[in-house]
């Protein structure tokens, strides 16, 4: 298999064998793949692609790993690990790979251009590709935030390798973006490239926007270096909030193994103590559960469970204490509340 793998990739990429993907995803879990490709342009990357179509591979895209959890007994098959990170300026259009990063690199770059557009996902681990399949999205800026801003707002056109092996380029409507959503949910489209179109603003804004946002997140998410997570883990429920479900619940604190409710946002689970994905899917589980109970209200998983999963090794739940001196994101909700 790696032999025909590396005959149809050629010079484009390196296929390796064995590879633990829990480095490469924000939550720190995920066993091994059987075989992983690394593809560092928009070319290396279809090539990849056509490659394990051609085999009937068994395979997966993977970008920064945000919002993925991989099972603890890996993937068997092909991951693609998609690192093509070019990008260009031309006026006001701004045209990356698909394995750029939204933060710092295309955002930090637009804005020293005083281009404006995307500087409302600063912080976000996010490559392009990940960003069209999920609209990325966040609050409108500081003070009123008053509505959801989505990546689809300022998406001119994208370069696709279609699940048919078409390359086509494609306008925003394409994508049928919603919530949480695109058209790559369930087409077995790959995005090779994106040009987004942006807007010549002062450059003092784009960076007051930047740093508001900057410090509105880092009140109320875990720092990601020190506690691994996949952001938010349950679905919005209109007019009610995941979240606040959980809190009510007096979930907070609750822990599988070493995974845990965040006491600083209750829709967020850290990987606190070499946490498993078997941990956090008990978690999940346990949440869910207690939810319906409590509320008769079914909580969704947002994110995508990907690869093989192991039954739960480590018992629970345990709570653990709220930390002294926090100030949590609902609290603070409430707070800001008109
Ligand atoms: C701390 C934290 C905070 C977060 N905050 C937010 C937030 O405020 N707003 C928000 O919207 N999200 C947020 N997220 C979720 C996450 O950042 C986004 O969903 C992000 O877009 C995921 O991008 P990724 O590159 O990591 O995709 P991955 O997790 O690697 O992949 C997600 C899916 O996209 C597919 N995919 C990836 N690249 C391509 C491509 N080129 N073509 C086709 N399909 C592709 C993958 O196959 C997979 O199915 C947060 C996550 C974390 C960890």
């Amino acid at each position: 298999m790696i032999q025909t793998l590396k005959k149809l990739i050629g010079t484009e990429a390196a296929v390796e064998e064995n590879v633990r993907l829990a480095p490469y995803t924000t939550m720190q879990v995920g066993g091994p793949a059987d075989f992983f490709i690394k593809t560092a342009s928009a070319s290396a990357l279809e090539c990849a692609v056509r490659a394990v179509r051609e085999l009937e591979v068994p395979h997966f895209l993977l970008g920064k790993g945000a919002n993925i959890v991989i099972g603890d007994a890996g993937f068997r098959g092909v991951v693609i690990h998609n690192v093509a990170d070019r990008i260009c300026i031309n006026g006001n259009l701004i045209t990356a790979e698909s394995g750029a990063t939204v933060y710092p690199a295309l955002i930090e770059l637009a804005a020293a251009q005083s281009l404006s557009g995307l500087e409302h996902y600063v912080g976000i681990p996010s490559t392009v590709g990940g960003a069209l399949w999920q609209n990325l999205h966040f609050l409108s800026p500081a003070p009123a935030r008053e509505r959801t801003m989505f990546i689809e707002e300022v998406l001119d056109y994208a370069d696709l390798l279609t699940e048919k092996n078409e390359s086509k380029r494609v306008g925003v409507d394409y994508f049928e973006f919603g919530y949480d959503k695109s058209i790559l949910h369930w087409r077995d489209d790959i995005v090779l490239s994106a040009t987004f179109r942006l807007l010549e603003t002062d450059k003092a804004d784009i960076y007051r926007i930047m740093k508001e946002n900057l410090a509105w997140r880092a009140l109320r998410h875990p720092d990601l270096k020190t506690e691994p997570s996949v952001g938010s883990i349950f679905k919005k429920i209109q007019g009610i909030g995941a979240g606040r479900l959980i809190d009510e619940c007096g979930l907070k604190g609750a822990s599988f193994g070493g995974m845990v409710v965040t006491h600083r946002h209750a829709n967020i689970i850290v990987n606190h103590a070499d946490g498993t994905a078997a941990d956090l899917q008990a978690l999940v589980a346990y949440v869910q559960k207690e939810v319906a109970r409590q509320t008769g209200y079914h909580l969704e998983t947002e994110i995508e469970f990907v690869g093989d999963f192991a039954p739960p090794t480590r018992g629970g739940p345990v709570f653990l204490p709220r930390p002294e001196g926090l100030i949590t994101a609902e609290e603070l909700a409430v707070r800001d509340a008109p």
